[in-house]
């Protein structure tokens, strides 16, 4: 049975690779959703290679020049745009997967929504998980949905732990440790007074990876492991005490997991999100991603150490939020959400990123977050607060 696909972000990073993945396995899977911010240039190229049924794009003039461009080839691809267009494209389109690629808070609620129609989820949207992670696991348990861990680390968790029988459930039978492993980005030993005049360029370039903007500035200040170590104790429902962060600057190992008989078992592979993307997408069966084979006779030594806190105190906020529990986890992403974006935009400089994200849980009072709505008006109120703490620093 040919599967269809839905791809929210497909302009992205992850959603062109996901693209890629397709392409080469296209007897099994068709495309019925492809969703863009506004890059109507990409979105207009894939929706001619895969026909979707439906493309999303939510600014509407460019939702317009993409009607225009599309109609002029005979395509038979509708266009929605609009607020709602993401949810009511997942809630009507009957697909049996959904790919969540959209950065930040904005993939949460057609996240949440692919949830509820008891999807097929591969999430690679780790701040929708930070977010509301009781809310959006609760939906995904009481709709039967199946969530896969797309994020490369949570994929080799996976991947390492005893398999709970169905749905993509997992055990914690015999598990001691989770080694969540990370590369420590590119200033891993720059000297610490030099990262100030770290500029949005240098932050971008990951050694490593080659990312979004956003996922690479977090990369760059260690947030992305942070919101990684929120998302593995919702995804595997473990406090953070049975994770230990292991930096390990190759990224060959993707993570680990260390078993009570002193047994550990890691995932391998390049770093290319191609692969994660492959397993989640044919899960449980394998496919081809696409990806050259690991060379272990070309690799260079595989290296591993502990995390700096001091340089990178973006780890300890993570630690901290997801102990304070509640909206803390919620306010912290959205305060690094509005951060990385004046860095970005030249207004805050690099180490600004974590004193704003430390000023925001300072200031806000950390709740209890059982709604949807509360959740979103704990976000709001946190990127108020969060735009003010970098205007005082601008
Ligand atoms: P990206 O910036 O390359 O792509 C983001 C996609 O989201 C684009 O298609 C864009 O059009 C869409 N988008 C942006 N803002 C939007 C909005 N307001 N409303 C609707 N759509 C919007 O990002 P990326 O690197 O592909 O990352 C996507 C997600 O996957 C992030 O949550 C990231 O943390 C996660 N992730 C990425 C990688 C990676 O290798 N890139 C690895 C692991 C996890
Ligand atoms: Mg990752």
């Amino acid at each position: 049975m040919v599967e269809k696909i839905g791809i929210l972000g497909s302009t992205g990073s992850i959603g062109c690779s996901t693209l890629d993945v397709l392409r080469v396995n296209a007897d099994r899977y068709q495309v019925g959703l492809l969703t863009a911010n506004s890059n109507v240039e990409a979105l207009f190229k894939q929706c001619i290679e895969f026909s979707p049924e439906v493309a999303v794009m939510v600014e509407d003039n460019e939702a317009r020049k993409l009607q225009e461009l599309l109609e002029s080839r005979g395509s038979n691809t509708r266009v929605l745009t609009g607020k709602n267009a993401l949810v009511d494209a997942v809630k009507t389109l009957e697909l049996d997967t959904v790919v969540a690629a959209i950065v930040g808070a904005a993939g949460l609620l057609p996240t949440l929504a692919a949830a509820r129609e008891g999807k097929k989820i591969l999430l690679a949207n780790k701040e929708a998980l930070v977010m509301s992670g009781d809310i959006l696991m609760s939906e995904v348990d009481k709709n039967d949905a199946v969530l896969l861990p797309v994020d490369s680390e949570h994929n080799a968790i996976f991947q390492s732990l005893p398999d709970a029988g169905e749905k993509g459930r997992v055990s914690l039978e015999g598990v001691n440790k989770i080694l969540l492993t990370g590369s420590g980005g590119p200033f891993r030993t720059t000297p610490v007074h030099q990262l100030h005049q770290v500029t949005p360029e240098q932050a971008c370039a990951h050694p490593n990876w080659d990312m979004g903007k956003k996922i690479s500035v977090d990369s760059a200040t260690m947030m992305n492991k942070g919101l990684e170590l929120i998302e593995a104790c919702y995804l595997f429902a473990v406090s953070p005490d049975m994770i230990d962060i292991v930096v390990h600057p190759q990224s060959v190992v993707h993570s680990m997991v260390s078993y009570l008989d002193g047994s550990v078992l890691a995932q391998l592979g390049r770093p290319d999100m191609k692969t994660p993307i492959a397993h989640t997408l044919a899960w449980p069966e394998r496919i081809n991603a696409g990806v050259e084979p690991l060379d272990f006779y070309q690799m260079s030594d595989l290296t591993f150490e502990a995390p700096n806190y001091q340089r990178f105190p973006c780890l300890r906020l993570a630690n901290e939020a997801i102990k304070a529990g509640g909206s803390a986890p919620c306010v912290l992403n959205a305060a690094n959400e509005v951060a990385v974006e004046a860095f970005l935009e030249g207004r805050i400089r690099f180490t600004d990123i974590a004193v704003v994200n430390e000023e925001v849980l300072n200031r806000v009072t950390v709740t209890h977050c059982d709604s949807l709505e509360k959740v979103l008006e704990e976000d709001l109120m946190a990127r108020a607060t969060a735009s003010r703490v970098c205007q005082e620093r601008e």
